[in-house]
């Protein structure tokens, strides 16, 4: 019996439908498959006939002119959008189809006039268990858990990972890419070689209202933006009466919208905790809240719609933030020194946790049920650990030290604020200066 050939691993190959550039990269899918490589060639409908080569196998995909190719077109603009549109469509379904067999596609090679197949391969190429922890220079390894949502399950936000992902076609022409974080935060739990060799990014963060900082813009203790309608006097009231530290603060931010069950569970481990709690239910969230459940914790707990978040962190009776893990309530609960509970839901949220319980030690994460769902035992276990369990005063401590330190780089002097003093100098020269810097850097 033949023996079923091993392959080092599966390429992709797909050229240009003309005889141009059907030539060499069918050539160069030769030489890899030469070497011990699975190579495929995927070519439109009109031109896969004409390839007949023994080591590399065939795979059509569509430019939307199947019977007739480019010439049953109107136009080459129309062409090009058409095989952009059906070749990432039919391409992903290849290589999706590849999963299936004993040698999955590892590696998309795709002509220069074809970019779409890049984001179809990264989208579309899954990260395996064999691959993690997920190593990036400059980055803490992150395993399956801390992965960012878009990467776990490409499919949940389709929409959202190609916008992610587009954001790179042309970040190298950007003068300048601005980080909402501080070199402190980042290189006070250096990961190993820095992440500026791979990525010039300059940090100006953390951008929160200067009063709860360093002061130095004059009355500035918010935002001075709020989509909702702020309940502060109700929660300024409310928190007057608790001790100090007593109540847990719990928001899951703007956007992320829980399950049914989530949301029971996170009000009956409210319950059950017997913490005082301050929770914000937007009024489109509020529906899904067990019935009887404000009635039931009265004595305990005080359910608004919204509310000026920083205030409320800034309050002495909050003990503890449970949060979604949005990286602007992360860098806020850093800034005020408040310890949290994660409960990320979505998108950066999981690799945002991670730093919070692993990095920072500012936190804990709670744990997922299979479904997702955070248990109301588990958010109960989090929270006594975090307001009072062994690591609680640990926890506080490093919460002060990064409130510090975030101080400290807004600061007259400090490395945002000498960061942004430079980017406004190279507004102020017309761009002139970083253009002089760049040249003497490269040795001009
Ligand atoms: N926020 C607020 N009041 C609330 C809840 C949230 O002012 O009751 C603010 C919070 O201070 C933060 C923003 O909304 O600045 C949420 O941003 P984040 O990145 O944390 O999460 P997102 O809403 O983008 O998921």
């Amino acid at each position: 019996m033949e023996k079923e050939q091993v392959w080092r691993g599966h390429v992709v190959v797909i050229p240009y439908p003309s005889q141009g550039h059907i030539n060499p990269l069918l050539q160069f899918a030769k030489r890899l498959a030469s070497k011990g490589l699975k190579a495929t060639i995927a070519t439109t409908h009109y031109t896969v006939k004409s390839i007949n080569t023994p080591i590399v196998s065939v795979e059509a995909i569509s430019d939307g002119y199947d019977e007739g190719g480019v010439a049953d077109a109107p136009d080459t603009d129309t062409y090009l959008k058409a095989f952009k549109s059906f070749g990432s469509k039919t391409l992903s379904q290849l290589i999706q189809k590849s999963e299936t067999t004993a040698s999955p596609v590892t590696c998309v090679i795709y002509d220069a006039f074809l970019p779409w197949a890049l984001d179809v391969g990264l989208l579309t190429l899954p990260i395996k268990m064999e691959d993690l922890p997920l190593s990036i220079p400059g980055l803490y390894k992150l395993n399956y858990p801390d992965l960012p949502a878009f990467l776990k399950d490409p499919d949940s936000h389709p929409a959202y990972l190609a916008m992610l992902l587009g954001q790179f076609h042309n970040l190298h022409q950007a003068d300048w890419i601005l980080g909402n974080t501080f070199d402190d935060l980042e290189l006070q739990f250096p990961a190993g070689e820095g992440i500026s060799d791979l990525w010039k990014g300059t940090l100006i963060g953390p951008m929160i209202p200067s009063a709860y900082l360093d002061g130095q813009i004059e009355g500035d203790r918010g935002y001075g933006a709020s989509l909702w309608k702020p309940l502060d006097d109700k929660c300024k009231k409310w928190l007057e009466l608790k001790p100090a530290g007593s109540v847990a603060y719990v928001s899951f931010g703007s956007m992320v919208a829980l399950t049914p069950k989530q949301m029971e569970e996170i009000a009956w481990g409210l319950k059950e905790s017997g913490i005082h709690f301050l929770w914000v239910v937007k009024e489109s969230e509020r529906g899904k809240l067990p019935q009887g459940f404000i009635e039931a914790t009265e004595e305990k707990g005080l359910v608004v719609t919204w509310c000026q978040q920083l205030e409320l962190l800034e309050n002495k009776a909050i003990g503890c933030f449970v949060t979604h893990c949005g990286w602007n309530s992360t860098l806020e609960a850093l800034c005020l020194g408040v310890p949290m509970v994660g409960v990320p839901k979505f998108s950066d949220q999981y690799t945002n946790v991670k730093f919070i319980e692993e990095v920072w030690g500012v936190g804990v994460r709670a744990k997922e049920e299979e479904d997702g769902t955070v248990g109301r035992e588990q958010l109960w276990f989090c929270l006594r650990e975090v307001m009072n369990g062994k690591r609680s005063q640990e926890m506080r401590r490093n919460a002060v030290k990064c409130r510090e330190l975030a101080k400290k780089a807004i600061s007259e002097g400090g490395s945002s604020d000498n960061n942004i003093n430079e980017f406004v100098s190279h507004v102020c020269s017309g761009g002139k200066e970083k253009v002089k810097e760049e040249k003497h850097m490269n040795g001009f």
